[in-house]
């Protein structure tokens, strides 16, 4: 009985299969990845945070071309654009805002699919360690008390202080993500930094005009859902780091300090790849080992998150999508 339904039901599913891919055809480009930009955080006069041996704009630097490097070998059709190459501010940028500016506007440029910026974390503590100082006992001590004609000596209960070395604890990874709450911010900075320039995306190009409620409407729709690609993507990088054995500390939303990731018009992660705060971990980051560890993890989660956008069990448009091409 059980077979007899069974093969009735798989003919009946084809047939409905084939008829879904038919109606496909509304779809003007397919969904996935094409184009990764790879930006690395910081350079020139913005160089981010300081370890004991390197600054953090070099650091991002050499993962991000690492990391370019290792997409074009894993992924040989995505295409990959960096925001720099080079030592120093993005197209040679004065003003932090400009350099910020900049970054999204080559993102923007390129309608890439995927925004990954690389960084450094810090704690305000002194890179590698510090001392701080403890009472450990008290001695007596002449010591002259009040001014002027007042001024006599005393014994006084002096503290007798002792130096001791604090290491820099903090270490992990920690992957950033806008915060989505505040929508309509991060829809005015895609604005404002695309100056009315069009945007791309899967469905089309859309003028983003900022006054009709329809405009609204839409960029809306479209943060929504760079907000949930770009969680999903944090997410598994985050995932990916902890299975390779990193400390992680999950996925988080900020709206400060990282302004780049409002003003492109695309899912976008920052990835604090680690303290350069802490000795260990930063001379990790500064290896070659490290490093490419590093770019593993970030491509072992590129590889799950391309498979989850462009595969065809996610949802019905997906699977429509995909036959289209
Ligand atoms: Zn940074």
């Amino acid at each position: 009985m059980v077979k007899k339904m069974a093969a009735l039901m798989i003919p009946a599913l084809m047939c409905f299969m084939i008829s879904f891919n038919k109606i496909s055809p509304i779809a003007a480009q397919k969904p996935g990845l094409h184009t990764i930009i790879v930006d690395a955080g910081h350079g020139g006069q913005f160089h981010g945070t300081r370890g004991l041996i390197s600054k953090e704009e070099d650091v991002t630097l050499d993962i991000a071309l690492k990391l370019g490097e290792a997409i074009k070998k894993e992924f040989p059709e995505v295409k990959v654009v960096y925001t720099r190459t080079v030592a120093g501010s993005v197209e040679n940028a004065t003003t932090l805002k400009e350099d910020l500016h900049n970054r999204a506007q080559i993102a923007n440029q390129a309608k890439g699919d995927l925004f990954i910026s690389i960084h450094c974390d810090a704690t305000p503590k002194p890179p590698g360690g510090y001392y701080l100082k403890r009472v450990i006992g008290h001695k007596k001590k002449l010591e002259y008390v009040g001014k002027g004609k007042k001024k006599r000596k005393k014994m006084v209960n002096a503290p007798i202080y002792e130096s001791y070395w604090v290491k820099n604890m903090m270490t992990g990874v920690t992957p950033y993500i806008w915060k989505a709450e505040k929508t309509s911010d991060k829809v005015n900075a895609i604005n404002d930094e695309s100056g009315g320039e069009e945007f791309d995306d899967s469905t089309g190009n859309v003028e983003w005009d900022t006054e009709s409620p329809e405009a609204k409407m839409r960029a809306q729709l479209y943060e929504q859902k760079y907000f949930r690609k770009s969680a999903v993507f944090a997410s598994i990088v985050n995932d990916e780091f902890q299975k390779a054995g990193r400390r992680t500390w999950g996925v988080k939303q900020r709206d400060k300090g990282i302004q780049v990731l409002q003003a492109t018009g695309m899912p976008s992660v920052l990835i604090e790849t680690g303290y350069l705060t802490n000795k260990e971990e930063e001379e990790y980051l500064n290896s070659d080992d490290g490093q490419n560890e590093v770019v593993q993890d970030i491509i072992a989660a590129l590889k799950r998150y391309k498979q989850q956008i462009e595969g065809t069990r996610i949802s019905s448009t997906s699977s429509t999508t995909d036959s289209s091409k």
